[in-house]
């Protein structure tokens, strides 16, 4: 099961966004039925730091909510997705502005 950009997920949304929040709550609770079963043992965190909140979600999600530096790491995708169209608007020249930190990552 894909989890980021999952199909039936962005299908839910669509309904959502059609008006239509009956289809979308079923699509969504689909998505979440087949996430709890696909994931009860599986690590369903893609996060690659060493960290020791690693898939504890609730937890992960009060520190970034509490420093307020930076998303959870699962969110870079999604997040660099969207500054990636917003970049094309100065040619992406802010990548010779910037430089990823170092980052300690665990082992697989
Ligand atoms: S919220 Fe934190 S723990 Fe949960 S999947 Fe994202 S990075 Fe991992």
């Amino acid at each position: 099961m894909v989890i980021d950009g999952n199909p039936k997920e962005k299908e839910s949304m669509k309904a959502f966004h059609q008006g239509n929040r009956v289809e979308g709550q079923k699509l969504q609770e689909e998505f979440v039925a087949e996430f709890r079963e696909e994931y009860k043992e599986k690590d369903h965190c893609s996060c690659k730091k060493a960290c020791q909140y690693h898939g504890n979600c609730k937890e992960c999600v009060a520190i970034h909510r509490a420093h307020q530096e930076h998303l959870p790491n699962c969110m870079r995708k999604m997040v660099n997705q969207k500054i990636k169209m917003l970049s094309e608007l100065t040619e992406h020249t802010v990548a010779n502005e910037i430089e990823p930190p170092k980052e300690v990552l665990r082992r697989e």
